[in-house]
């Protein structure tokens, strides 16, 4: 039979979730519909397993988007302090680790059981799992969708479309959400993995290769901020925090330009270089012993060879010195590409901003009809920042839809 709604939410993830919880407490009749088995798997998965639920310090540079004041208004609607005062409320003990991220003490469950609850206490109704055939709009004032699906027919006021970005596809990731923006004439900025490991072309690899598991502090950036972080050797090329943040900026810079900017390392954080090794420079040992001191012994070997560096200290001139300094500081790779959606953490691109409204999430020339979540054109950086944007954004649509 078919169903009546004022809202259908459609992906039941972090955002969805709080969206439906939101507008359900509001007294809306709220139904939400996933097409995954096991519900927010993607949170489950999370932060290692304990969740990164938010970040001490949310602001609007902890984000990417070609509209960078979009996600202010959402963010400052509901904030971290918001989300905080939601996990206390229901008893959930958490830690704060480095940069002020927040992860659960125990298992990223809670945060699920959490959002569950809250949907509970807005009585929202579930679908799940149902796919969807078709989204059409009506002609009817009051229900202005109709949203055909394995579970039947729901007709709905306000729809809103939560269904995130297409990172881990074996866990439910779709282009869902594109194609709707897309049948709606809402334009789509083309998505791209992002806080994922890069590759390296072979003959950076070959040297490299070798030394996978070993990690060491850089500060990592891409024509945008620098992360002081832990990086860390792959078979494939390059990962860890450090390195996750400015994959999202490298693939950022490739939509402005076609040429692919290097990734700069700073591979002697904190010091400065020229000054260290100077201080050094009548040593007799070679290079890359001195370079032990700070880099793995290993890594220094590498980069000696890879950089034609293999020689004792003292048989450089002053002048070759300061140019090694430069390069230690700002060490340049150009990746050959990434690992992949099924490796990255989100999707930078997606739904444009400049087609929604920041204060409601709704489409601006297509009434009644909302984004939330990853699925935007809205990438936070690593370290609690996406899934604040899927509670902001998620409330926001549930204050309004
Ligand atoms: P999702 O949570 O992905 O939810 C989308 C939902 O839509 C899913 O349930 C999916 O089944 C459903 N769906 C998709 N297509 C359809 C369709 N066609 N029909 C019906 N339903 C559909 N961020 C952090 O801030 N902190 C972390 O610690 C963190 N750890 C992460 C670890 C991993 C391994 C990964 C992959 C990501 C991590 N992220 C983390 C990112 C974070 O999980 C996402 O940004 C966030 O879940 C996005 O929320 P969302 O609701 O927009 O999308």
């Amino acid at each position: 039979a078919d169903q009546r709604f004022d809202l259908v939410v459609i992906g039941a993830g972090a955002a969805g979730m709080m969206c439906a919880a939101t507008a359900g407490q509001r007294g809306r009749r709220v139904l939400l519909l996933d097409h995954a088995p096991k519900l927010a798997e993607k949170i489950r998965i999370s932060g290692g397993g304990r969740c990164n639920f938010t970040n001490r310090r949310v602001a609007a540079e902890h984000f990417l988007c070609r509209n960078p004041h979009f996600v202010r208004s959402a963010l400052s609607r509901y904030t971290a302090r918001d989300f905080i005062d939601l996990v206390e409320r229901h008893g959930v003990s958490y830690h704060e680790r480095d940069w002020g991220q927040l992860f659960c003490d125990d298992s990223a469950q809670q945060i699920i059981d959490l959002l569950r609850a809250e949907c509970e206490d807005g009585a929202v109704q579930w679908a799940m799992p149902a796919s969807v055939q078709a989204v059409e709009r009506t002609s009817d004032e009051h229900d202005r969708f109709v949203i055909a699906t394995t579970m039947g027919r729901f007709y709905a006021h306000s729809l809103v479309i939560a269904t995130g970005g297409l990172s881990i596809p074996k866990i439910g990731a779709s282009p869902f959400g594109y194609r709707i923006a897309e049948q709606f004439g809402i334009p789509v900025i083309a998505p791209r993995p992002a806080l994922v490991p890069l590759t390296l072309p072979p003959e950076t690899l070959s040297l490299l290769a070798p030394l996978a598991g070993a990690s060491f502090e850089v500060e990592a950036s891409c024509r945008g901020p620098a992360f002081r972080e832990a990086a860390l050797i792959t078979h494939r090329g390059l990962s860890g925090p450090s390195i996750l943040q400015a994959s999202s900026y490298w693939q950022a810079q490739a939509y402005e330009k076609d040429d692919w900017a290097p990734v700069s390392l700073n591979l002697l954080p904190g010091i400065d270089a020229e000054e260290w090794l100077m201080a050094h420079a009548s040593e007799r040992g070679l290079l890359a012993n001195l370079l032990s001191e700070r880099l793995p012994r290993r890594f220094a070997h590498a980069l000696c060879a890879l950089q034609g560096w293999e020689k004792p200290v003292n048989a450089f001139r002053h002048a070759d010195l300061r140019q090694i300094a430069a390069t230690l500081a700002d060490w340049q790779l150009v990746p050959s590409g990434t690992q992949g959606y099924a490796k990255a953490e989100v999707t930078l691109g997606g739904v444009d901003t400049n087609a929604l409204s920041s204060k409601t999430m709704e489409a601006r020339k297509q009434p009644g009809l909302f984004f939330a979540g990853e699925v935007m054109d809205v990438t936070g950086h690593l370290g609690g920042y996406n899934f604040q944007w899927a509670w902001s954004s998620g409330y926001a649509a549930g204050q309004h839809a």
